[in-house]
Formats: C-alpha cells, sequence, structure tokens
C-alpha cells in the first residue's frame, strides 16, 4: 500500500485524530502557577484579614480563593469576555472582531482573548505572538474541560496583575480600596475589571484620566445590561479613584511572623479582642516607657481549646527604640517566681505536701546557696498555700527539694516549656526562682492547661492564687477590676523581668514587661508592671462570673492537724478536709508529738513575732535549743571588705527559753557566751569545722560547715 493511498484511509484518519486527543489531553500542565510565590496571610477566627507578609519575589500576591465575589465577577465579564459563561475557553466571535477592530485601527486595539486563554497566559507568561495566542487557545479549551467557570475565574483574579507589585484581585482591593474584594462597590469592582487590562494606569498623571474613563464605560455597560439601578450608576459615577495603595492591616505582627509562609492561615485570634488587647498594651506600655520599661508582651489563652486568641509580642511597634520588633512573647526570659504554682501543684498530687502544709522559713544555706524573701525577712514557718499567695522565696526552695529538682525539671518540660534546655543539675534548686529561661506564650499555655485540670491539686492551686490581698508591691489604686482571677506575678533577678499570669475558668492571660535588650529598671516587678496590665485584658474579655468549681470526685477525706496543716495524730486539734489521694501517704504532724504545739527552736525563733497566740513548749520536749544559721553542711564564704578584710560570718541558734544564756565552742574550743539574741560573728580558716551551743542545763546543738578557701 502506498502513502498516498494509506492517507485515503479513514482508520490512519482516526489514528491521526486519536493522537491528537491524546496529545490535547495532556497538554495541560497539572499545576498552571507551581512556582508562583504568595504572600503570607493570617486571618482572624472570624475571617477578618489580620495582617500579610510579602510574596517571597516581592509581589503583594494572596493565595487563590475559591471564589471571585459577584461584583466583580460580573464586571470582568462584561469588560474582558462576555460570552464567558457559554464559550468552550475560546469565543471564535470575538477574535474575528478584534481582528476587524485592529485592521481598521491599523494596530492591536483588542486581542480578542478569552478569561480562560489570559488564564493560561498568566501561567505562562509568553510574548503575545499569534502562534502563542493559537497556543493559549488550545490550552484554554482544554482547561475549561478541567475546570468549572468558577473556578477559572478564581484563577484569572489571583493571579492578574493590578499595577505595581499588587498582584490578583484580594491584594488589590486591600491595597488600594482598604478593605476585602468581597466589600467591593460597583465602581471599585469595574476600576478593578479594567485595570488589568492597562496596569500602568493606576499611576498618577494622565493616564488616571484614561482609567476613570474605562471604568465609568464599563459603568455604563453594566447599567444597559441591568446588572446595576440606575441610582447605584450615578452614585458609583461619583466614586474617585484610589490614590496611592494603602497599607495592609498590621494586627498581631508578630503571631503573623509565625504563621507558615507563603500561605493563608485561618488563625485562632480573634479580631476585636486582638485590637483591644494591642491598645491596652501600647497605653499601659507607653506609660511605663517612662520609667525606663520600653518593652511589653501578652497572650490571652482560651482554656477550653487551649488556642490562642490574642498575641500581643511586642507593645508599640510606632515608638522608637531598640528592640521593639523582637517578639518577647517568644524569647527566653528569665521566669522569676511564675513556676511555683507548678510545683505546688505537683507537690499535692504526690502527696509530699497538704494544702497548707507549713514549710520552713529561715536562713538557709544550700551547698551555698543563700535564697532571700523578696522583703530579706524570714516567717519561720508558712502554710504551703500563703507561701505561693505571698511568693515566699525560702519556703519554695525548701518544697523544691523535698519534691526533688529532676521530677520537677520534667514536669515543666511536659507542660511544654521548651526553654528548659539545660540538665537538671545545671538548674538546681534555683530552678523555682528564675534560675531557668521560659518563654510567654509557653508559660501561659502551661497555666492554661493547669485551669483546664479538673484536679483536686490544680483546684487547691486555684484557691490558693486568688488570694489577692498580697503584701508584694501592687499598688490597687492601678487597677479597675473586680473580677477575680487566680494569679500569680513574677520578678526576675536584677528586675530585668516582670511577669504576671492570671487564669478564669475560661481564659488564661499572660503578661510579660521588661526590656527586650535586658536591662533593669527599679520597680520593675511583676505586680507592679504586668499586673495591672492583666487585670486590663480580664475586663476585656467576656463576662463570666463563675469560679473553678471544686471537683467532684477523685477527693478523699482525711483529719488534717489546723495549726501544722498535715495529717492530724491524736495529738492535733483537726478539722476535714478532702485532699488528693496521695495526701493520705503524706506526712503526719511532728508539731503535737505532747499535746502543745512546739516547732523547733529555729523556726519557733522566726515564727513567734508574728503569731502572738504561739505559746511554745510549757513542757520540756525534744532539745530546747537549735541553729538558725547556718544548716548542717553548709558551705560558707567569707564575704571580703573594701580593704581587703574578712567580715567574717554571722551564726545564728534560738533557745525556747528566751532567757536562757548559750556557751559556744569552735572546734571543741570555748568561743564566749551569748543571751537573749544567740548571734555571733566568726572568721574561722578555709575547711570543715564543727560549732556547739550549750544551755545552763547541758542541752546543746552543733552544726558542721565548710568554710569555702
Ligand atoms: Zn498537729
Amino acid at each position: 500500500m502506498s502513502a498516498r493511498s494509506s492517507l485515503r484511509s479513514p482508520k490512519w484518519w482516526a489514528l491521526a485524530a486519536g493522537v491528537l486527543l491524546l496529545a490535547w489531553l495532556f497538554c495541560l500542565p497539572r499545576n498552571l502557577f507551581p512556582d508562583t510565590p504568595y504572600s503570607t496571610v493570617v486571618e482572624s477566627a472570624e475571617g477578618e484579614l489580620l495582617g500579610a507578609r510579602i510574596a517571597s519575589d516581592g509581589q503583594w500576591r494572596f493565595p487563590p480563593a475559591d471564589t471571585v465575589p459577584q461584583r466583580f465577577a460580573t464586571a470582568l465579564i462584561q469588560f474582558e469576555d462576555r460570552h464567558f459563561r457559554w464559550h468552550p475557553g475560546v469565543d471564535p466571535g470575538a477574535l474575528v472582531r478584534a481582528a476587524v477592530d485592529n485592521v481598521r485601527a491599523g494596530h492591536t486595539v483588542s486581542g480578542g482573548s478569552t478569561i480562560t486563554m489570559q488564564v493560561i497566559r498568566l501561567s505562562r507568561g509568553k510574548e503575545r505572538t499569534l502562534w502563542q495566542k493559537f497556543i493559549e487557545a488550545v490550552l484554554a479549551t482544554r482547561l475549561e474541560l478541567r475546570y468549572r467557570k468558577r473556578s477559572i475565574l478564581a484563577l484569572y483574579a489571583a493571579h492578574a496583575p493590578f499595577g505595581g507589585n499588587v498582584v490578583g484581585l484580594e491584594a488589590a482591593a486591600w491595597r488600594y480600596f482598604g478593605h476585602p474584594a468581597a466589600e467591593l462597590t460597583w465602581a471599585e469592582a469595574a476600576t478593578l475589571a479594567v485595570l488589568p487590562n492597562a496596569p500602568a494606569n493606576i499611576h498618577p498623571g494622565r493616564q488616571r484620566e484614561q482609567l476613570l474613563e474605562k471604568r465609568n464605560r464599563l459603568l455604563k455597560r453594566l447599567l444597559e445590561h441591568g446588572d446595576l439601578s440606575a441610582e447605584t450608576y450615578e452614585a458609583a459615577l461619583e466614586e474617585p479613584l484610589p490614590d496611592k495603595p494603602l497599607p495592609l492591616p498590621s494586627l498581631a505582627s508578630h503571631f503573623v511572623e509565625r504563621c507558615p509562609a507563603g500561605e493563608r492561615t485561618r488563625s485562632s485570634i480573634r479580631y476585636s479582642l486582638q485590637k483591644a488587647v494591642e491598645a491596652t498594651v501600647d497605653r499601659r506600655s507607653d506609660d511605663l516607657a517612662l520609667e525606663g520599661i520600653a518593652d511589653m508582651a501578652a497572650v490571652v489563652i482560651d482554656n477550653t481549646s487551649g488556642a490562642v486568641v490574642a498575641y500581643v509580642g511586642n507593645s508599640s511597634p510606632y515608638r522608637e527604640r531598640p528592640g521593639r520588633q523582637v517578639d518577647i512573647a517568644a524569647a527566653p526570659r528569665s521566669t522569676g517566681s511564675i513556676l511555683k504554682p507548678f510545683l505546688y501543684e505537683a507537690a499535692l498530687e504526690e502527696g509530699v505536701i497538704l494544702p497548707r502544709t507549713l514549710l520552713p522559713d529561715v536562713p538557709l544555706n544550700l551547698n551555698g546557696f543563700t535564697p532571700e524573701n523578696f522583703d530579706r525577712q524570714y516567717y519561720g514557718a508558712v502554710p504551703a498555700a500563703e507561701a505561693l499567695a505571698r511568693s515566699l522565696n525560702i519556703p519554695a526552695v525548701f518544697l523544691l527539694r523535698e519534691y526533688g529538682v529532676p521530677k520537677f525539671h520534667a514536669r515543666l518540660r511536659e507542660a511544654g516549656l521548651s526553654t528548659l534546655t539545660q540538665s537538671p543539675d545545671h538548674y538546681g534548686l534555683s530552678l523555682i526562682l528564675g534560675g531557668a529561661e521560659g518563654r510567654l506564650d509557653e508559660v501561659t499555655s502551661a497555666y492554661s492547661a493547669l485551669a483546664n485540670n479538673p484536679s483536686f491539686p490544680a483546684w487547691y492551686t486555684f484557691e490558693a492564687l486568688k488570694e489577692v490581698n498580697r503584701p508584694d508591691q501592687l499598688d490597687w489604686r492601678l487597677i479597675h477590676s473586680v473580677r477575680k482571677a487566680a494569679w500569680k506575678t513574677g520578678t526576675s533577678y536584677g528586675f530585668r523581668d516582670a511577669w504576671a499570669v492570671g487564669m478564669t475558668p475560661a481564659y488564661t492571660i499572660g503578661v510579660w514587661a521588661g526590656n527586650a535588650q535586658g536591662q533593669g529598671v527599679p520597680g520593675l516587678t511583676g505586680a507592679r508592671a504586668a499586673g495591672p496590665v492583666m487585670f486590663d485584658i480580664l475586663n476585656l474579655l467576656p463576662r463570666d462570673d463563675r469560679w473553678f468549681e471544686e471537683p467532684y470526685e477523685g477527693g478523699q477525706s482525711a483529719q488534717v492537724c489546723k495549726d501544722s496543716g498535715m495529717l492530724a495524730t491524736p495529738d492535733c486539734p483537726a478539722e476535714e478536709m478532702l485532699l488528693p489521694p496521695a495526701g493520705l501517704d503524706s506526712e503526719p504532724c511532728p508539731y503535737h508529738a505532747s499535746g502543745e504545739f512546739v516547732l523547733p527552736p529555729a523556726m519557733e525563733w522566726f515564727y513567734k513575732p508574728y503569731h502572738p497566740e504561739y505559746t511554745g513548749a510549757k513542757r520540756k520536749t525534744g532539745s530546747p535549743v537549735q541553729f538558725i544559721y547556718p544548716q548542717n553542711g553548709a558551705l560558707l564564704r567569707m564575704p571580703r571588705q573594701l580593704d581587703g578584710s574578712i567580715q567574717g560570718v554571722v551564726f545564728r541558734a534560738a533557745h525556747h527559753d528566751s532567757a536562757e544564756t548559750l556557751w559556744w565552742h569552735l572546734d571543741g574550743s570555748y568561743i564566749g557566751e551569748t543571751t537573749l539574741r544567740h548571734e555571733m560573728r566568726l572568721t574561722p580558716p578555709a575547711g570543715k569545722h564543727t560549732l556547739t551551743v550549750v544551755d545552763g542545763e547541758g542541752n546543746s546543738a552543733f552544726v558542721s560547715f565548710e568554710i569555702a578557701s
């Protein structure tokens, strides 16, 4: 069979047609815009635009939406492609009309391209030649097979140029009109419909007149087509063209920075709450800036979902200062006392203490670590709940030693504190006093999880923290809230970080104040700088008078000593209390052994002045004499004076009977005697020593310690 005859065979024609059909079927790439970078777009929980970041190629190009707002779609179809709804991607009539127009004008005045063909052109970015137009037409017919008309319109709207670095309808609506595309007026929709045809016309100058003329011509056509009423038409003609591009909304800017790049994110941020929290933080921060406290951050979490509903990474972005760009809500900062509630809750859960167990508050030296309370006082013995409410440091250190640093460290990591990067040994007991760093967002989240925990240990923690009558420098005149919150403050060493975290059953609010650059400021305390802001924000939240409910189940009834807060012995004045189950295995009260409430001498020495009802021992029980400072095994350093001389260390002892005389012996040698106040300043040489005190009846106490070389 010759080639000639084969061409005449219908079989070969069918094969050729089949090949062409296959080629057509596979001619369109799966993704039309594979390497197109998009802006990062972040919306509130309600769908409002919070903020956006420019795409990596410097264009404002929002990620494609599924649909196109009706007014724009109508205006665009009327302007670009009147038969769009019916044609298969190519409009032969329009092509013929365009050809005739162009011949008449002597140059190209109209392309005759359909919207579908323009989508193809936008995706390929090729020159405008007849051959390219032919390819665009073929691909357009294929695109029509793949997508519905609505999706083709959406593709066009997302990638059309709108002048300058504005690409896509959504970015254009925001940049030129300051609102979403869904809210475009007819005049705005018409402006944006004609703009991709001549995007340079948006620039000021004579071309703007052409743009206005084009817009008005389109409005006229829409009127004639019955798309808008005569009144709407008249009003639309009055609308001016947009001026220079507007800035995009910039709420929760640091939160926006944290969202995935190049994507549209529907966040959990609540739009109006975010706005109000930002305003509050800015106002408070501007006031504090006068005192040298430049920066502030705040985070609000919905306890039920654990979602962040407001996030301020730093205050007043427009106030000039170094560090204003820093997102401090996500920066590691010294935690001060802000982790204490977690220790209280953990110790309750494991039965290390009961809610009001007396904790020692006496001078402490643990291997050279000598914590002090904020007010540098000692209270002898303080119920754990009160020690937490007053944020006393020494009882917290005693409690952490009882509970165990490694266990607490692990618990904090489990609660989501990613900043605890060092080993438990590295932090030691200072872990509870700000030795570790924490991020406001993570700390607030850990509190929120606590607030959402319906257990007895958590409930006792809220109860302890709702005590607001606390001696920690809070100026209540600055606080206008009558709302109830369980809250805790923190102040880091050197007044560098002020924290306040408050919980209600529904929300947790975390506030940090200080300087992003790290410098400390006298008066920068959690209660003063962060507390009032926390209460301001509390007032912005939906009113809710619920309080944390005592858990229905999980509590064990037990008799608890009224004086020591520990499990009652038959000698104790007792009351019934519901305890976490492990509490039943906690230690019984050791202070009522003889029917009287008697604290060890060192605790008693500091406890008595604050407790006039305390009588102490009437009968002789145990040793009446005890060292207050140092404890056994202490490591002491000898402070030097400016002139180089050694100042010595003050050793202190206490006796139940304030009239007693004590005789002092260092390493077996008599060194002196004391009455009433049993204190002695000594300068023993470096090395290990033993100090002994003896009273008139032969009762004695001794302490072994080491002087550091
Ligand atoms: Zn007791």
